[in-house]
């Protein structure tokens, strides 16, 4: 596949699904409506979700960013990011009277829920995830004393518990299937009683991401990743690609990011994004790589999303009470736009 000539077709196999998911453009959206209903400032927790291009345009509209709810002024409005926050959190908000708008996705709300439950029947818990991940932080915090996180399959061996024969496992809803996989038939070598949860924490955009581009990426030369540094999910497609034969893969933020040396000798590019990344940014990569000669684009679609989840309960009431309405305002960002 690799060839130097010029002569060979140079050609994109663009992933589908990619980019945006129903929890990030849910959390969004919220942030939006918040902005509109409410006027600026919102303040939002951490970035509503990780991606520079949506926390700046978010910004410029007049939405503030912080790291902890005591830096937001008493009684104002704050939105919990997609990423979903601790009980701690919560109630820190309830002292400063602050008005919350919970943008936590449902997604990882229902593995919180399964942490509490866990919680509650004595269970220890291995949360398999990144420690520092504010998800990690917020599914962690709802059962601090009986969670402990499990980072990769390489740190299984240091797992102590209580009771051999009663420990889950439960994760990250942004991780590696395959990685995430082996980490559980390791657990499962040391505590064979380790119950599974009741369904699958990563979530289904994750998961279908990572589907399409092992799909593209035994056929590629190099892949290129749209997706932020801090954004997990976007991070794991590099790692997928290279585990499923990409030659070399690569994330950026924007266009300007590719090295052009990447595409030397290069015939076939794949093209996806993470679930944080508006389509915009995409549009971007593939009109430089359309400059460079790879002006025929194929998309490798696995998998059809449809999925779509109602705004935060709070915002709701308020769009109501404000006689606002909660129609979605860039609901087509999310679909696939057709090619040029
Ligand atoms: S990546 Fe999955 S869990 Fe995270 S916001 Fe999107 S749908 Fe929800």
């Amino acid at each position: 596949m690799t060839s130097g000539t010029s002569t060979l077709t140079k050609r994109v196999l663009l992933a589908a699904p990619r980019g945006y998911c129903a929890g990030v453009d849910r959390a969004v959206v919220a942030v939006e409506k918040a902005l509109e209903t409410y006027g600026a400032p919102v303040y939002v927790r951490k970035e509503i979700v990780h991606n520079k291009y949506v926390v700046e345009t978010l910004s410029e509209r007049g939405a503030i960013f912080v790291n902890e709810t005591d830096e937001v002024p008493e009684g104002a409005r704050l939105v919990f990011s997609a990423h979903g926050v601790s009980p701690a959190v919560r109630e820190s908000a309830a002292a400063r009277s602050l008005d919350t708008i919970d943008a936590t996705c449902p997604l990882v709300t229902k593995v919180h829920k399964e942490a509490v439950r866990f919680a509650k029947d004595d269970y220890d818990i291995l949360l398999i995830g990144h420690t520092g991940h504010e998800e990690v932080e917020g599914t962690a915090g709802e059962a601090p004393d009986h969670v402990q996180v499990v980072n990769s399959p390489d740190e299984v061996d240091q797992v102590t518990v209580r009771d051999p024969a009663k420990v889950v496992w439960i994760s990250q809803t942004t991780l590696s299937v395959d990685e995430t996989m082996e980490t559980v038939r390791r657990l499962r070598e040391r505590f064979p009683s380790l119950q599974d949860p009741p369904s699958d924490d990563i979530c289904y955009a994750t998961q279908n991401r990572q589907v399409a581009v092992k799909k593209l990426a035994p056929e590629c030369d190099v892949v290129i990743v749209v997706g932020s540094a801090n954004s997990s999910n976007s991070v794991r497609l590099v790692e997928v690609a290279l585990q499923a034969g990409a030659r070399s893969a690569y994330r950026v933020d924007r266009s300007s990011e590719i090295d052009e040396a990447w595409l030397e000798g290069a015939t076939t590019v794949g093209v996806t994004s993470g679930a944080s990344v508006p389509e915009i940014l995409v549009r971007d990569v593939l009109a430089l790589l359309e400059g460079r000669g790879f002006d025929d684009v194929q998309e490798v679609r696995t998998a059809t999303e449809d999925l779509m989840f109602s705004l935060p309960r709070e915002l709701r009431a308020g769009l109501k009470a404000a006689g606002a309405d909660d129609k979605r305002p860039h609901k087509e960002s999310r679909k696939e736009l057709p090619l040029a």
